[in-house]
């Protein structure tokens, strides 16, 4: 089966000629047997992976076990891990086999010889770095606190608070840091993503574990009251990055994209620019990621310093140039495969593009209307 990179893709692969409709039904049946549960089984106790030396962390096996095809939930630990890194190579390695493995040497390269310029950062202690009073709503984890700190100003769009100035500060130093090693080194850094001109990957650098804490622990909980259908159970793996914009750097306007994450976190970190806003044009399907927006869903927010913005990752969006100063930005795309896997097989699973909305309703009154049309006419006629 092929599976694009961004794993959306599950379909691929054309039938070799000559199947008879026997052996497309028996193919269907096995497909169908095959797909996880809608919903989990929460009164299912899930195996333990830890002492296996696996490529998927216990956690995430265990999260998944839980959607497993009803009788699959008793099979052996083995037959179960089969079944589930099936569905999540689709989506974390298989679609990037090789990058992935490059990345991982790249990786151990750097930490083998790279020195931290600020440790503390690396193992994050969230009193240190994030504010009381966003501590405070994620401990109390409803959605009357995070409604306090948090304001929508656009359906989909949040924006908070969250990190103390002291964390902007010390990331911006750690990746001129970063920055000057690989000078000194003659090293390559890596783009974050293929439009960005000045960037660098902060997992690459040992600060994966610090945003993984983060995902986990303080953004999945936002994301399960303000977007229940998307994570799910959990989020498994993530992209954390750093961008530079403004004189010398990325200037110009870079068009507008979908992200390949089911949530995204966008943090400005800078204090002094001009320009630089965040252009959100309605949510988009990758059939539809070019197509134009509709005038409702044209929203431009302009980025407050120290302020983070958390929207879906099929969000489109893009940013103005940052017409004087120096604008930093941390991004942290939160990925879920089995929210991907779900959307393969299930049509309605989460009818999220704002274009197949407005096509559907389109569709559903012109319908409308060729019936009045026919009853006028059978009542004229009568
Ligand atoms: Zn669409």
């Amino acid at each position: 089966m092929a599976v694009d990179g961004d794993g959306t893709d599950g379909g691929g692969g054309s039938q070799p000629p000559g199947n008879t409709a026997a052996e497309e039904e028996e193919e269907e049946t096995e497909v169908r047997i095959q797909t996880l549960s809608q919903f989990p089984n929460n009164d299912h106790v899930s195996d333990d992976y830890e002492d296996l030396d696996l490529e998927y962390s216990s956690l995430v096996l265990k999260s998944l076990e839980k959607y497993l095809p009803m009788e699959m939930l008793t099979a052996e630990r083995i037959v179960k891990y089969l079944f589930m890194s099936d569905v999540l190579e689709k989506y974390i390695t298989r679609g990037d086999l090789t990058m992935d493995k490059n990345r991982k040497e790249y990786r151990q390269k750097i930490r083998s010889s790279y020195q931290p310029r600020f440790r503390e950062l690396y193992t994050f202690d969230p009193k240190l770095f994030l504010l009381y009073s966003f501590r405070y709503a994620i401990t109390a984890n409803t959605e009357e606190s995070f409604r306090r700190i948090i304001a929508e100003p656009f359906p989909g769009v949040f924006v908070f608070q969250m990190f103390q100035p002291d964390f902007f500060q010390k990331l911006i130093k750690e990746v001129e840091n970063f920055r000057l090693w690989t000078f000194m080194k003659n090293f390559k850094i890596r783009k974050p993503t293929c439009k960005t001109i000045y960037g660098v990957v902060l997992d690459d650098f040992g600060l994966d574990f610090m945003l993984n804490k983060l995902m986990q622990e303080f953004i999945f909980p936002l994301c399960k009251v303000f977007f229940p259908d998307v994570c799910g159970e959990m989020f498994d793996s993530h992209h954390g990055y750093f961008v530079e914009y403004g004189e010398n750097r990325n200037v110009a306007e870079l068009g507008y994209q979908i992200d390949d994450s089911e949530i995204t976190l966008n943090v400005c970190l800078s204090k002094q620019f001009e320009g630089g806003e965040i252009c959100f044009r309605g949510t988009r399907c990758k059939k539809h990621a070019k197509t134009d927006a509709h005038p409702e869903e044209i929203f431009d927010y302009r980025q407050i310093p120290g302020q983070a913005i958390l929207y879906r990752g099929c969000h489109r969006n893009g940013a103005r140039a940052t017409t004087s100063g120096y604008r930093t930005n941390m991004f942290l795309w939160c990925k879920s495969s089995l929210f991907r896997e779900m959307q393969t097989y299930q049509k309605d699973f989460s009818d999220s593009c704002g274009q197949c909305s407005h096509e559907k309703k389109e569709k559903e009154s012109q319908i409308l209307a060729a019936k009045r049309k026919e009853m006028i006419r059978v009542e004229g006629e009568a």
